[in-house]
């Protein structure tokens, strides 16, 4: 057991600048953290979309919010606008909000699902403040709000921003390639990295955020990968930048097209816009003419390629190396959680930070829990294509066909047969989001929990206009997302 004193963290893309920062802002005082990037090699640079968790990772950072929008182009995110999905001309918002009022005895979808069954009761959107303010375009927060946001933002801009506070933070940066990695050759655990310019970095614990190729935690200790392309066989991305649009939309919109999808990132000065497909079913050129053909402003840059594969390392933690980030395991952007994964890896590696030494126990422990968080995305992504109608082409066909995990099978069966949908404890996304998916792809629920007819008829109208109402008023008398957007940070 030798204590961890000195961690390195290799790369400095988001992943890398966000554990620099978190590490440098909240244990700096204990431990020495030094980064190496290359500006040769460049970053991925495309992540623009959040989930509400990177507010509490802000939070635990001290982040200034205005600080924060205004470094990053940053807009309000209220949730995901899924179009094309289900049937082509579909269209369903996963939003972020919680729905109507629950109960212990069974989530408000059941409620609204007897009211359905009595001819009343409209959309189950109505009973949701996040969605019903996302579709009118509108935002508003303030220290006392209750109202569940994330932001898009420029990916570049943001390790910027978190490069600043983790080297006011004393963490140390090192420009140059790191061209051999070290071993102990009794223990094979990683002794230091030798850069090109002859620089040799020793440390305790190091943290690969090299991206795709994962220079520690694959090249060097052959940690192994494990491949889930059959079930999310997506495998390029092109991304454009574009001129603003149209209205500033409180949402990412996901639009489902013949051999995948595309999407649509609103920020202050521009729009970020990707085209998702199978390389096996649609060609680069093919989608790069589609992307540009789609896009509604005009293009401010060339459309750049992205290769990944779906697929999760076999341990993210193994000997003294933690990975973070693309070289950890990658699911395609659908529910913008790449972001969120990493800053997560990182709060628990605070949270059970070694300093003593780091032991199996430690590393398994960690491994076991982000196995089981990352199998829960990769369900909820799968979801969206299992559940899909859509017949135009072998993509969609292949997607209807396939077999999916048996913990999505379950939850599938559950649904269809009773309703229920469930949080399980590792899962990032609570029952109000796996209900909004679940209806928004048209699986419908053969039957429901009683809950509602333990209510009168009148009962029930009321009880459910005056949730519908209360929101409608609220978002009515909220300003537009542009408007307090400008206003917030004019403040
Ligand atoms: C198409 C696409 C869209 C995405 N959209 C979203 C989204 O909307 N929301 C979301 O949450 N996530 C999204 N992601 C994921 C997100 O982009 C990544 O999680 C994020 O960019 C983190 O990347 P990274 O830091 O792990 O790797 P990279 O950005 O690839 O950074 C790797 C770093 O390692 C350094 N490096 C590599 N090799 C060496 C070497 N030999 N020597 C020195 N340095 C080296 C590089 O210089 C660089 O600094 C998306 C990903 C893709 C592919």
């Amino acid at each position: 057991m030798q204590p961890v004193k000195k961690v390195v963290i290799a790369g400095g893309g988001t992943a890398g600048w966000c554990a620099a920062a978190a590490l440098s802002k909240l244990l700096g005082t204990l431990i020495d953290i030094t980064l190496i990037e290359s500006e040769e090699i460049g970053i991925v640079g495309v992540g623009e979309a959040t989930i509400p968790t990177a507010r509490t990772f802000h939070h635990f950072l001290g982040i200034d919010e205005r600080a924060f929008l205004k470094a990053t182009n940053a807009t309000y995110k209220l949730g995901i606008a899924f179009e094309n999905w289900a049937r082509d001309g579909d269209r369903y918002i996963h939003s972020f909000g919680e729905i109507g009022k629950s109960n212990w005895m069974a989530p408000f979808h059941h409620v609204w699902m007897a009211a359905r069954d009595k001819g009343f009761g409209g959309d189950l959107g109505d009973y949701c403040f996040e969605l019903r303010a996302a579709e009118e375009g509108k935002f508003f927060t303030s220290d006392t709000a209750r109202i569940n946001y994330a932001y898009h933002f420029d990916a570049v801009l943001y390790g910027r921003f978190l490069r600043q506070l983790s080297e006011s933070c004393g963490a140390k940066r090192i420009e140059g390639r790191i061209r051999q990695v070290r071993q102990d050759a009794d223990t094979g655990f990683i002794t230091a990295l030798e850069l090109e310019s002859g620089e040799v970095i020793d440390g305790d614990l190091f943290i690969d955020c090299t991206g795709f190729k994962g220079l520690l935690i694959e090249e060097t200790l052959k940690t192994g990968f494990e491949d889930w392309s059959h079930w999310l066989p997506t495998d390029r991305a092109l991304a454009v930048q574009t001129a603003p649009s149209g209205r500033l939309d409180p949402y990412t919109r996901a639009i489902a097209h013949g051999e995948g999808w595309r999407w649509r990132i609103p920020l202050q000065n521009r729009v970020g816009n990707g085209l998702v497909y199978a390389s096996g079913h649609l060609t680069d050129e093919a989608a790069r003419e589609r992307l540009l053909s789609l896009v509604d402003g005009e293009p401010l840059t060339e459309p750049r390629l992205i290769r990944y594969r779906t697929g999760r390392r076999r341990k993210i933690w193994n000997k003294n190396c933690l990975t973070v980030g693309l070289s950890s395991g990658f699911i395609e952007p659908l529910e913008s959680t790449s972001i969120h994964l990493f800053q997560i890896a990182v709060t628990r590696l605070i949270q059970m930070f070694p300093f003593g030494g780091i032991t199996e126990a430690v590393s398994d422990h960690y491994n076991e829990i982000a196995r089981r968080e990352i199998e829960k995305v990769r369900d909820f992504v799968i979801l969206h294509y299992k559940l899909t109608q859509r017949d135009d082409t072998g993509f969609w066909r292949e997607r209807r066909e396939m077999s999916v995990p048996d913990s999505l099978t379950e939850r599938l069966e559950m649904f269809r047969e009773h309703g229920h949908a469930w949080q399980a404890a590792d899962d990032l996304f609570r029952v109000d989001s796996w209900v909004q998916v679940l209806l928004g792809q048209r699986l419908e629920p053969q039957s429901h929990h009683a809950i509602g007819q333990l209510m009168s008829e009148a009962q029930l109208r009321q009880a459910l206009d005056g949730l519908k109402t209360n929101i409608a008023r609220t978002v009515e008398a909220m300003p537009t997302h542009e408007a307090f957007l400008k206003s917030y940070l004019a403040a």
